[in-house]
C-alpha cells in the first residue's frame, strides 16, 4: 500500500493536503477515519502503546497535529478544543504566581479576558506593550518575565508585531516568544522560521475555515515545552474531539488554496472602501498607504482576509450600518466562507476596558470585515447599499 512520508523538501500546497495522512492500515481508506473511541485495548498490563485515554491523544487529533508541524517544519503540534484552550492551556504550563507575562497591544479581547480575570487573581501581572517597535519591548521585559504573547497581524485593527525584533529581543532576555498566527496562518507567515518559540492557532478560524468547528493548536520546535504543554493539556482536559479534528483536517486541505482569494478579495475591497465618502482609515496589509509595508515585506506572504475601517460618523454610523447589511452577515467569527462583519467595541472586545480599548485603537466607530468566498463584487454591492442607507437615515 503507498504510503506518504513526510518531507520536509515537500511545499506547502502539497503539506495542505496529504500532511499526517496516510492510507487507514486496516481498510486502505485515503481519508484519515475518525477514530471516536475513549480507550484503547492493551495486550498486556505494561505494554507499550500510542494511545490510551483520548484526553491525552487521539489518532485522528495526532493526524491532525502531525499535520500542523508539517507546515511549520516542526514535529507534531497540540490541538485544542479551542483557540482559547490552546492559550491557557499554554500561559498555565509556563506561568506561576510573582510571574509577569507581556502582552502585544491590541490581541483579542479573550486573552486580554484571560490575563486580567484569570491570571491576575491567580498573581500573574500582565503588561501590555506596542510589539510594532522591538526596543519597546525589550524595555517592558523584566526578571519576572516568563512568557511573550503577540498577534501579527492583530485582532481588530491589523497593528502588526515585528516578530523578528521581538524574538532578537526575546532571545536576549531567555523568554519565549509566542506568536498568535490565527489571522494568517503557517500559508502567509511563518512565525518559528522569524525566531519565535511557539506559533498558536485558533483553528476555529482560517484553519478549518468552514465556519463549523472551534478549534485551536500550537506548534514549536521546543520537545521539551511541546512535553509540558501536553502534559498540562492532558490534565486540563483541552484536547480537542475527534470529530472536530477530522473536519479541521479536511478544512487544512484547501487552506492555501482559500487564503490566497480571501487575501485577493480583501485587498479589492479594502482599495474600493479607500473612496467611499463616509469611510475613513482603512486598513488593510497590501494597501499602498499601509503604516507598516516594511513589516509586511519582511514576514508577510500574503496581506490575508482581514479589512479594518472607520465610520467617520462613529458608533451610531456603525449601528445603522451593521443593520443594513444583506449579503455580509454580522457575527463573530472571522476566517469563514462567508463574510462576516462585526463591532469589535462591542462584540469581540467589549470585556476590555474602554480606555485600554480607546488606547489600543480600537475606537467606537472601528468595524472589522472578514472577506469572504464570495464573489467581490457581491460584497462590494452590499456594502455600498449599507453605506448608502447609513447615509440616507443621518440626512433624513
Ligand atoms: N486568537 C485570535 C487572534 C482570535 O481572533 C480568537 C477568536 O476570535 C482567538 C484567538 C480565540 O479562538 P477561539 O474562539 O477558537 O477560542
Amino acid at each position: 500500500m503507498s504510503t506518504f512520508t513526510r518531507s520536509f523538501d515537500h511545499r506547502l500546497h502539497t503539506l495542505a493536503v496529504r500532511g499526517g495522512r496516510r492510507p487507514d492500515p486496516t481498510t486502505g481508506a485515503v481519508l484519515t477515519p475518525i477514530c471516536q473511541s475513549t480507550t484503547y485495548a492493551q495486550d498486556t498490563l505494561g505494554a507499550d502503546v500510542v494511545h490510551t485515554y483520548s484526553r491525552a491523544s487521539n489518532p485522528t487529533v495526532s493526524a491532525l497535529e502531525e499535520a500542523l508541524g508539517a507546515l511549520e517544519d516542526a514535529p507534531a503540534g497540540l490541538a485544542f478544543a479551542s483557540g482559547m484552550a490552546a492559550i491557557s492551556t499554554f500561559a498555565l504550563a509556563l506561568l506561576r504566581a510573582g510571574d509577569q507575562v507581556v502582552i502585544g497591544d491590541p490581541v483579542y479581547g479573550g486573552t486580554v479576558r484571560l490575563a486580567q480575570q484569570v491570571l491576575a487573581p491567580l498573581g500573574v501581572d500582565a503588561t501590555f506593550v506596542d510589539a510594532g517597535d522591538p526596543a519597546d519591548l525589550a524595555a517592558t521585559i523584566t526578571d519576572r518575565t516568563r512568557l511573550v504573547l503577540l498577534e501579527s497581524p492583530a485582532n481588530p485593527t491589523l497593528r502588526l508585531a515585528d516578530i523578528a525584533g521581538c524574538a532578537a529581543a526575546c532571545r536576549v532576555a531567555g523568554v519565549p516568544l509566542a506568536v498568535d498566527n490565527t489571522f494568517l496562518t503557517a500559508v502567509g507567515q511563518r512565525p518559528l522560521d522569524l525566531g519565535a518559540t511557539v506559533s498558536i492557532y485558533s483553528t476555529t478560524k482560517y484553519v478549518e475555515g468552514h465556519n463549523a468547528t472551534i478549534g485551536g493548536a500550537i506548534v514549536t520546535r521546543d520537545e521539551v515545552l511541546r512535553e509540558r504543554v501536553g502534559l498540562v493539556r492532558k490534565t486540563l482536559g483541552t484536547i480537542q474531539a475527534p470529530w472536530d479534528a477530522w473536519l479541521t483536517l479536511r478544512g487544512l486541505t484547501t487552506l492555501p488554496l482559500r487564503l490566497a482569494r480571501h487575501s485577493a478579495s480583501a485587498a479589492r475591497v479594502a482599495t474600493w472602501l479607500q473612496d467611499q465618502p463616509d469611510v475613513a482609515q482603512v486598513r488593510h496589509p497590501d494597501l499602498h498607504d499601509f503604516p507598516q509595508r516594511d513589516l509586511v515585506r519582511g514576514q508577510q506572504s500574503l496581506g490575508g482576509g482581514l479589512v479594518a475601517f472607520n465610520l467617520t460618523g462613529g458608533l451610531e454610523a456603525g449601528r445603522r450600518f451593521l443593520s443594513a447589511v444583506r449579503l455580509c452577515t454580522l457575527a463573530e467569527n472571522l476566517g469563514a466562507p462567508e463574510t462576516l462583519v462585526t463591532h469589535p467595541a462591542t462584540m469581540t472586545h467589549g470585556d476590555v476596558p474602554v480606555e485600554q480599548r480607546r488606547a489600543s485603537g480600537i475606537d467606537d466607530g472601528l468595524v472589522r470585515l472578514s472577506v469572504g468566498l464570495e464573489d467581490p463584487d457581491d460584497i462590494i454591492a452590499d456594502l455600498a447599499h449599507a453605506l448608502v442607507a447609513t447615509r440616507e437615515v443621518r440626512h433624513a
